[in-house]
C-alpha cells in the first residue's frame, strides 16, 4: 500500500496553543518580567481559579500529574499513620504513573478489573479490598467520570481513602453540578497534550480537605512549612510561574475546547459504521470529555497501517496493562480480562479543540472503508 505523508497528525500541540496567541506569548514577557519565577502571584491566582473551576477548596500547583498523586499519597500516609506496604486499589488499565505513584509513597498497589467503559469496577474494587487496603484511586480514564457514588459508598463501608486520578479528566463531571476535583483529593496533570496542557510539565493536587492541602504543600517544598525549617523528608516539586501564567489564559476556555471535543466525538460516533469497529460508551458523547476517543477493533494492527497509509496518525492508550508492564508483573499478579482485552484492541482517534469537523468526517469515512481481510 502506498505510504503517504500524514495530513491529520494524532495531536497537532502547535495548532492547538496557537488558538491561545497573543495571550501565552505576552502571559510569558510578562513573568519574565516580573523577574519572580517560583512560588509567585501567577501560582497563586491559578491555584485560586482552577479551585474554583473544578469546585474545590483548596490547590496546590505541584511538578507533574506523578507528583500530584504521590504527594496525595504520601500525605494522606502521613497524616492517617498509614504503614509502608499497606495497599492501594487502582485499576489495571491505566498510565503507568497511576501505579508508580503507589510504589514511590511506599504502598503496595493492587490491581482490579475495569468495566467496558474502560473505568475501575466497583464490584471489582471491593472484593480486592484486605484489612491493609487504605486507599482507591478512581482513574477517570479517556476524559470520564467514573461512578463515583458507588465508589464513595464503598470507601465509607470500608473506611478507605479515595485518591482520584484526573489527568485525562479536566473539566469533566461527575454528575449533575458536580465536576470532577470536587472529591476528597483529586490529582491533575498539566502535561502539554492534556485538555487542559502546560508549556511543559505541570500537576495540581485539589481538595477540601485544609490539613491535607498544607501538608502536600510542605511536602512538596523539601518538607519545610517556613523557609529552613525542615519538618519532614519531602520533595522539590513546584508548578513554576510560566506553567501557571500560561494556564491561567487556557482554563477559561477549558469548557469551549471540551465541548468542541465532544462536537468531534458525535461525528465519530454517528458516522463509523463497520462490522469490526465499536465506538466507545454505546455512542453516547455527553458524559466524557473525550480526552481521548478509544476505539475497539480485533484488527487493530491492520486498522492503524489502513489509517496511517491514508495519511491519519493513530496512538495506542495503552497497549499493556499495569500487570504486563515488566516494572510491575512480579509485583501485583493476575488476570484482569477487560483490561487485557482493551489493551489488545484500543485505538485511540485524533481529537483536538483545532480539529475540524471535515478532518473528523474523512477519518470516519476512512475507517468505514477499512476491509480487514485485504
Ligand atoms: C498523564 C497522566 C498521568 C501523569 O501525568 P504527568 O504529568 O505526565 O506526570 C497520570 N495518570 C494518568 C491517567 C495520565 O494520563
Amino acid at each position: 500500500m502506498p505510504q503517504t505523508v500524514p495530513t491529520i497528525p494524532f495531536l497537532d500541540l502547535q495548532r492547538v496553543n496557537a488558538a491561545y496567541e497573543p495571550m501565552l506569548s505576552d502571559a510569558i514577557a510578562r513573568t519574565v518580567a516580573s523577574g519572580w519565577y517560583l512560588n509567585g502571584a501567577e501560582l497563586a491566582r491559578f491555584e485560586r481559579e482552577f479551585a474554583a473551576f473544578v469546585g474545590a477548596e483548596y490547590c496546590v500547583g505541584v511538578g507533574n500529574g506523578l507528583d500530584a498523586l504521590t504527594l496525595a499519597l504520601l500525605a494522606l500516609k502521613q497524616l492517617r499513620k498509614w504503614e509502608d506496604g499497606d495497599e492501594v486499589i487502582l485499576p489495571a488499565m491505566t498510565f503507568v504513573a497511576t501505579a508508580e505513584a503507589v510504589v514511590r509513597a511506599g504502598l503496595h498497589p493492587i490491581l482490579c478489573d475495569i468495566t467496558p467503559d474502560f473505568l475501575i469496577n466497583p464490584a471489582a474494587a471491593e472484593q480486592a479490598i484486605t484489612p491493609r487496603t487504605r486507599a482507591i484511586i478512581p482513574v477517570h480514564l479517556y476524559g470520564k467520570a467514573c461512578d463515583m457514588q458507588a465508589l464513595r459508598t464503598i470507601a465509607e463501608r470500608h473506611g478507605l481513602a479515595l485518591v482520584e486520578d484526573a489527568a485525562q479528566a479536566h473539566g469533566a463531571w461527575e454528575s449533575k453540578g458536580c465536576r470532577v476535583g470536587s472529591g476528597e483529593v483529586v490529582a491533575f496533570s498539566f502535561y502539554p497534550g492534556k485538555n487542559l496542557g502546560a508549556l511543559g510539565d505541570g500537576g495540581a493536587v485539589v481538595t477540601r480537605h485544609a490539613d491535607l492541602a498544607r501538608h502536600i504543600r510542605t511536602l512538596a517544598n523539601y518538607g519545610a512549612e517556613q523557609k529552613y525549617e525542615h519538618r519532614f523528608h519531602g520533595m522539590n516539586s513546584r508548578l513554576d510561574e510560566v506553567q501557571a501564567a500560561a494556564l491561567r489564559v487556557k482554563l477559561p476556555h477549558l469548557d469551549a475546547d471540551n465541548a468542541r471535543r465532544q462536537t468531534l466525538a458525535a461525528i465519530y460516533s454517528r458516522e463509523i459504521k463497520h462490522p469490526a469497529v465499536r465506538i466507545p460508551y454505546g455512542g453516547a458523547t455527553d458524559s466524557s470529555v473525550f480526552h481521548i476517543y478509544p476505539v475497539l477493533c480485533k484488527h487493530r494492527a491492520a486498522l492503524q497501517q489502513h489509517l496511517s497509509a491514508h495519511g491519519v496518525q493513530t496512538l495506542v492508550h495503552y497497549p499493556h496493562p499495569i500487570h504486563r508492564q515488566g516494572a510491575f508483573a512480579g509485583l501485583c499478579p493476575g488476570s484482569f480480562p477487560v483490561a487485557e482485552q482493551v489493551a489488545a484492541e484500543c485505538l485511540s482517534l485524533p481529537i483536538s479543540p483545532v480539529q475540524t469537523a471535515e478532518e473528523t468526517h474523512t477519518i470516519a469515512t476512512l475507517i468505514n472503508q477499512f476491509d480487514y481481510d485485504a
